[in-house]
């Protein structure tokens, strides 16, 4: 069996299980290149509910609940090129170092998660090689091919994060983050910030860090492209009319940035 796995042959994703890279509108014209690490909760097949209930297969720790209509939907409004990880976080994280003891958690929030128990080696090895190398290894041909091809090219990763985390409630309905850009996020306020009716969150509930993310550090500043992540509060993008309303204000805010962009150049 061949396998997307950089020469792998420990068996992970079989045939029945879905490919890890989801894309859409490959073809698109905008400058934005939409990223979504945490867009599905799909487990393979092999490792079944990670010993854990449905009620938890469902919550914010396996995905970022509503983002992914958020992110189909932009993707189309904007022509963005959108590449997202249909696996769930709680296989493997995408947005964490793999160094990391939280890329493949025992525990997230206060949920221990028993299938990532005792792992062996080549366990955690067959979640890296075919379900986090296939995802980032995408993420950077695209970007060397639209470099090569001179497309301008801005980055920007799509997360949600849980009104609620350990008992503390988070006023933000949508908040920037970032670490080194100082060209992207201020814009993304402003346009933010101008519609008025939203509390927006600069650097919160969370920043980018080279300990606690990946696509931005990797993708986005160690490539020296312009980058941000924008991350919506779930409770606002859980049903479809959010997700819609969410699409629709992002796509406006991205539309006025690409003009300003252009101006500038
Ligand atoms: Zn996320």
């Amino acid at each position: 069996m061949v396998l997307d796995g950089g020469g792998d042959t420990s068996l992970l994703l079989m045939k029945d299980d879905v490919p890890p890279v989801l894309e859409q509108n490959a073809a698109g014209r905008s400058p934005f290149l939409l990223t979504c690490d945490h867009y599905g909760r799909a487990i393979p097949l092999l490792l079944g509910d990670l010993g854990l209930p449905e009620t938890e297969l469902n919550r914010h720790i396996a995905w970022d609940i509503g983002v992914a209509g958020v992110a189909s939907l932009l993707s189309r409004q904007l022509g963005a090129h959108l590449i997202a990880q249909r696996y769930s976080r709680l296989v493997i994280d995408c947005n964490r170092p793999l160094r990391s003891p939280t890329s493949i958690p025992l525990i997230s929030e206060a949920t221990l998660i028993p299938g990532n128990e005792g792992l062996t080696r080549e366990a955690v090895e067959a979640r890296q090689r075919q379900v986090f190398d296939p995802y980032h290894r995408h993420i950077a041909e695209v970007i060397d091919r639209r470099l090569r091809d001179k497309v301008p090219t801005v980055l920007v990763s799509l997360h949600s994060f849980t009104p609620v985390y350990a008992g503390i409630a988070r006023p933000w309905h949508v908040g920037t983050l970032y670490h080194r850009d100082t060209r992207l996020p201020p814009l993304l306020l402003k346009g933010l910030r101008a519609q008025g009716d939203l509390v927006v969150g600069d650097n919160e509930p969370y920043a980018v860090s080279e300990e606690t993310d990946y696509t931005i550090p990797v993708h986005g500043e160690a490539r020296g492209l312009m980058n941000t992540g924008i991350e919506i509060r779930q409770d606002l993008i859980a049903a479809a009319d959010g997700q819609r309303e969410w699409a629709d204000r992002l796509a406006k805010v991205f539309g006025e940035i690409e003009l300003e962009l252009r101006a500038r150049t």
